[in-house]
């Protein structure tokens, strides 16, 4: 067996081997000590190698999902091995022969399937990166529903697209391994290197025609080398990680790389679009506005939220769907009452694709079918808008398929196929006749007691069942010897005698057992038949189902927006062409509802009018003190823009926005001691980043930058990073800053506009009103704001000082520190009580500089010691 066990595993070096023996999976050597490890399990031993104890541990078969995610968590992959044999037809080999096995699957993040290890809201995107001649291209599948994607993409496109997609795994060849790490860890992605063979465009062009079983790809589309090898290496990919077993893909859909708003992975970050920083979904901007019912439709929202769209007559039809939800209301709430009913039915297909799902996949697809007639049969005789009309017209037409299911299934099935029992009663007659018989075995079994009871006299007498036996007669010990002597003797055979019972059998029991055995087994048999003749049918039609569960999601989407936009009373923006950024009455949906569950001060809407109809630079240099609400009014006009262009209302009185074709979004010096560089490096990094990509369509948001180091050095990079956006990069911008001296650029740029948040000054304390009106703040409020965050009132008190010298300086024209240095007592603020303490110190110290330890007795050193602390 251990010969079998290292001839396996020298095939799959890079994965946990889990080797199944009976009920258990068990990992061996290397494999037993980084999973013990990796899952908290006991490592325990077991024979020896090389005169070697062999480290081992092990897992059960029927908790083994559990551990493939914690594993796969871990950054572990997992090569499933099974026994491709019954341990029965081994031994008819000999005595010693070892049971077949072979790895079925490669466990790996990209290529996961059971409902239990996905986020159902989320895709689990699976993607390959090829570059061919210079040439590079993206391809991206989701292999729990199918979707097959590719686009042209050159390398400094790559980082924004996996940030967009953020896949769980991505493709590449070995040669490029080193190269993409550090890009593919940032996004939190695991790295597949495979051989530059696995990339060979021409070969993959042709595993692709046989996939799809079409002479050229042509057919889909036009597709480049670049783009065929990296579609080819998912496809290898997943041959070799699904043992040949290939999902079910749809044809590939190319996307084309300018068709969506462009958003880089710090922007993303800093958006907190999907995420928090702090990691979570609590907190994102997905949490607050994700109202959609079914699982397909939050994957829907998932995927337009990461990818804004530029297509306007697309957004304007999205926008068209949302209003006609909201003015047709009781039709929409119609429709979630059904879609709250509707199952996943994408998850459903792909698993029944690769032949991992159950009775319950095919009950899926027969609810959602149905869910999806009936929502088809609302919508009769509505005038509906195009993308609502189209998306009904893929809900008709599977009556057929429905009607097979219907009548084909029970209700509510059970989880394994193997356990039967989920075909329906009068579907097939084979199966009935069956289950008849072993239903009347079962209550001629129950006559039978009755019987044996009037037979022997004994009450207590009673015909049970369990796994080893099959069916017997138990009655209690004191009842033993009557039934073992003659004549019940002749009829009762005696099969087992335990510690308060003896058990019995006799020839029509058993041969009733028999009967109902066999009956049983036909039974399986037929249901085991009828479970794939279900699941081909529902195969076959898998793309017009496919299409129907996308339909689905579009319409649960159109739906959820209706309700936010009605329930949070959002507005439809206007969304055109032009440079306009006008927005008024602008909230901030995650702040807004943060502030209304802590119950207190409302959220004070806010108005933005970047644009001033010329062309160039449209910028707003936003001052104010800190907490004072820049940092919230700055990204919610970004997320404003963004909710605009995935078709959605907004949070406004009134949004007219020209379209944002990229959205760059950076915060000053944020920590980011993870990736081990420092924080101003960082805000460098991202600040080139937007200064050498924004074009006169971006919409720019700059939050202190240059906050990440010395005051002359910030307000320099802050003012000639404004200076480029403005002349250079022309794009629509919002910079907030704490550096006054800037506002005096707006004289001087134009198109430069200042706006400030506006604070009250009571008593010493600042009071924020957050309310952003267009001007240069007076002062900038630190020091009041550093008093309320309860700095010590020396330091607050002395803050003041050095800050009023500071401006005198200004003033006099002086520079700042040599004001400071010619002007200010120094330590003027030192607190009184610290002299009289040190004059004790140096006491002790005085008394201690006197002591010679090696003269002193233990005694006189106690003495010493009462002495000492006498003085502290
Ligand atoms: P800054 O960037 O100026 O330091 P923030 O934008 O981080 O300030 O805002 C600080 C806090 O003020 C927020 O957490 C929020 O609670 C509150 N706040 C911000 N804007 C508003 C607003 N428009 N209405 C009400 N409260 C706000």
């Amino acid at each position: 067996m251990m010969a079998q066990f290292l001839e396996i595993k020298a095939e799959y070096r890079d994965a946990l081997l889990f080797y199944r023996m009976g009920d258990f999976y068990e990992m061996f050597f290397d494999d037993a000590v980084a999973a013990a490890e990796a899952l908290d399990i006991a490592l325990t031993k077991r024979g020896k190698h090389l005169g070697e104890d062999i480290p081992m541990c092990g897992v059960p078969v029927r908790a083994a999902e559990g551990y493939f995610l914690t594993l796969i968590r871990k950054g572990f992959r997992v090569a499933v091995c099974e026994q491709m044999e019954d341990p029965a037809e081994a031994k008819k080999r000999g005595y010693k022969a070892v049971v077949k096995r072979e790895v079925v699957r490669l466990v790996t993040p990209g290529t996961l399937t059971e409902d239990s290890l996905l986020d159902a809201r989320r895709h689990n995107f699976l993607a390959a990166y090829s570059e061919v001649r210079g040439e590079g291209a993206l391809a991206w599948v989701d292999i729990s529903t199918g979707v097959f994607h590719v686009m042209p993409c050159p390398q400094v496109k790559l980082g924004p697209e996996l940030a967009r997609l953020s896949p769980r795994e991505l493709v590449v060849s070995e040669q490029m391994e080193a190269e993409l790490a550090e890009l593919v860890t940032d996004i939190g992605a695991s790295l597949t290197a495979l051989s530059p063979a696995s990339f060979d465009s021409t070969a993959a062009e042709k595993r692709l025609t046989e996939l799809f079983k079409v002479g050229t790809m042509e057919a889909f589309g036009q597709f480049s080398r670049a783009e065929n090898s990296a579609m080819g290496a998912i496809v290898e990919w997943l041959d070799i990680t699904q043992k040949g077993q290939l999902p079910l893909l749809r044809p590939p859909v190319r996307e084309s790389a300018d068709g969506a708003m462009q958003i880089d992975a710090a922007t993303r970050r800093n958006l907190e679009l999907t995420r928090s920083l702090s990691g979570g979904r609590e907190g994102s901007l997905i949490a607050v506005i994700d109202r959609t019912i079914t699982a397909g439709g939050g994957r829907l929202l998932e995927r337009r939220l990461s990818s804004p769209s530029r297509n306007l007559p697309a957004i304007h039809a999205r926008q068209d769907a949302v209003s006609f939800m909201i003015e047709n209301s009781a039709f929409a709430d119609a429709l979630r009452d059904d879609l709250r009913k509707t199952p996943d039915m994408d998850r459903a297909v792909s698993r029944l694709g690769l032949d991992r799902g159950g009775p319950r996949d095919l009950t899926a697809v027969r609810d959602g079918l149905a869910q999806a007639g009936s929502i088809a049969a609302r919508a009769d005789g509505l005038e509906l808008p195009a993308i609502l009309a189209d998306a009904v017209d893929a809900l008709r037409g599977h009556d057929e398929l429905l009607d097979l299911l219907e009548q084909a299934l029970v209700a509510d099935p059970p989880l394994l196929a193997r356990d039967g029992g989920f075909i329906a009663p009068g579907y097939n007659a084979d199966l009935d006749e069956a289950r008849t018989l072993r239903d009347e075995g079962r209550s001629v079994i129950a006559g039978m007691q009755a019987e044996y009871i009037e037979q022997t006299g004994i009450q207590a007498l009673k015909i049970k069942h369990n796994n080893v036996l099959g069916y017997f007669i138990e009655t209690t010990a004191k009842h033993a010897d009557l039934m073992l002597s003659a004549p019940l003797s002749e009829t009762f055979i005696h099969r087992q005698t335990t510690a308060n019972a003896v058990r019995f059998t006799t020839v029509p029991l058993s041969e009733m057992e028999t009967k109902i055995l066999n009956a049983g087994n036909r039974a399986l048999e037929v249901e085991k038949r009828l479970y794939s003749v279900l699941k081909d049918a529902i195969l076959a039609q898998s793309g017009p189902v496919n299409l129907a569960a996308a339909a689905l999601a579009e319409i649960d989407l159109a739906c959820a927006f209706a309700d936010l936009a009605t329930g949070e009373n959002w507005c439809k923006p206007i969304v055109d062409d032009s440079r306009a950024f006008e927005i008024f009455g602008g909230r901030h949906p995650v702040v807004e509802r943060a502030l209304r569950q802590q119950g207190g001060a409302p959220f004070i809407a806010n108005d933005c009018d970047l644009a001033d109809g010329s062309d160039g630079a449209d910028i707003w240099l936003l001052t104010g003190p800190n907490m004072s609400g820049k940092s919230t009014f700055l990204r919610q006009n970004a997320l404003i823009a963004l909710l605009a262009q995935i078709g959605s209302y907004v949070p406004a009185n009134h949004a007219h926005i020209g379209l944002v074709s990229q959205l760059f979004s950076r915060v000053g010096a944020s920590d980011d001691l993870a990736r081990g560089r420092s924080t101003f490096m960082v805000e460098m990094v991202e600040t080139a980043a937007i200064l050498n990509q924004a074009d006169d369509r971006a919409l720019v948001i700059l939050d202190e930058i240059g906050r990440g180091t010395a005051t002359y050095d910030g307000l320099s990079i802050a003012w000639a990073t404004l200076e480029h956006l403005h002349n250079v990069n022309q794009s629509r911008a919002l910079f907030a800053t704490h550096y006054h001296e800037m506002t005096a650029l707006s004289d001087k740029l134009d198109g430069v506009e200042n706006a400030t948040v506006t604070v009250k000054e009571w008593d010493g304390d600042v009071i924020f009103l957050h309310e952003v009106k267009k001007g240069a703040a007076d002062r900038s409020y630190g020091v009041q704001v550093a008093r309320l965050a309860g700095l010590p009132e020396t330091v607050v008190a002395r803050a003041r000082v050095v800050l009023e010298m500071l401006e005198k300086g200004e003033r006099e024209g002086k520079v700042g520190q040599k004001a400071l240095i010619d002007d200010l007592p120094l330590f003027s603020a030192t607190p009184a009580t610290t002299a009289p303490m040190q004059a004790k110190e140096s006491e002790i110290e005085n008394r201690l500089k006197n002591i010679l330890p090696d003269e002193l007795t233990p005694k006189e050193a106690l003495a010493l010691l009462y002495e000492l602390k006498e003085l502290e």
